[in-house]
């Protein structure tokens, strides 16, 4: 059966599922204080935003906001992820 690997955005934890939702509702366990575990993939498009998109300390970003930035710019979708 196919799993799915879902990751804490602030500390990349990841669990595994073998469902294939956007994301799960779930408190890491470091504590981290983001709520959803997003799936692997999704949270990979971070990377396509492009660099005049990002901002000037995106290197010092979290993995959450990064993926708020996505959003943003319409690289993820914001239903994709509720
Ligand atoms: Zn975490």
């Amino acid at each position: 059966m196919a799993t799915y690997d879902y990751v804490c955005p602030d500390c990349g934890n990841t669990v595994q599922r073998n469902y294939r939702v956007p994301s799960i509702v779930r408190n890491c366990e470091n504590d981290c204080g983001f709520d959803h575990y997003v799936r692997a993939d999704l949270l990979a498009k971070v990377e396509q935003v492009p660099e005049d998109a990002r901002p000037d300390n995106w290197a010092d970003l979290s993995e959450s906001h990064k993926l708020l930035v996505a959003m943003r710019e319409g690289i993820v979708d914001l239903s994709d992820v509720q």
